[in-house]
């Protein structure tokens, strides 16, 4: 999904589609359903939109547990044209915690890209299977959602929580 800028009409361009997505380190169960809108405004495009779509193998940051998840989220961005100033005094720019602008070159904006950085930012970091989630037992490490134990979790020693706690942090991280 390519638009040129200079196609864009004044009413703007509006696009649903199912995109089949390639993401790395990100499993998609289908195609990513997106409804696109296309703006221009002068040199800018905004581009604004949702989209949903099915996540596999997120591991749950309390029982470790993989599962899949449906994710949706709105989003909107603003594309602005690199020009040769951009690209000599604009490196922090481009890294500013202003996260709805991109930038395009050469009249081309890639709406597969954009969408696609729109469902990186939409998975969550840490990952947890359901509100419910019970966990692992801190004491005997059995998946509390799944099997009950017999474990007083009030003696738990406080330093083992924390080492729970860390490991859950990393397993919180997507997977490579
Ligand atoms: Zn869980
Ligand atoms: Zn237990």
């Amino acid at each position: 999904m390519r638009v040129f800028v200079s196609n864009i009409p004044e009413e703007g361009i509006k696009l649903n589609t199912r995109e089949p997505l390639l993401i790395e380190g990100v499993t998609l169960a289908g195609p990513v359903t997106v409804s696109l809108n296309v703006q221009k405004v002068g040199s800018r495009v905004i581009v604004s939109g949702g989209f949903s779509c099915s996540v596999e193998k997120l591991q749950c940051g309390y029982c470790l547990e993989f599962f899949t998840a449906a994710i949706e989220s709105d989003f909107y961005v603003e594309c602005q044209p690199v020009t040769a100033i951009d690209m000599e005094e604009g490196e922090h720019e481009l890294c500013a915690s202003d996260l709805d602008v991109a930038f395009y070159e050469n009249d081309e904006i890639d709406l597969t890209e954009l969408v696609r950085e729109q469902v990186l930012l939409g998975i969550p970091m840490n990952p947890v299977c359901s509100r419910s989630c019970k966990g692992l037992c801190p004491v005997c490490g059995v998946n509390r959602n799944k099997q009950n134990c017999d474990c007083s979790t009030a003696a738990v020693d406080s330093r083992f929580k924390v080492l729970m706690k860390l490991k859950g942090e990393k397993n919180g991280e997507p997977n490579k």
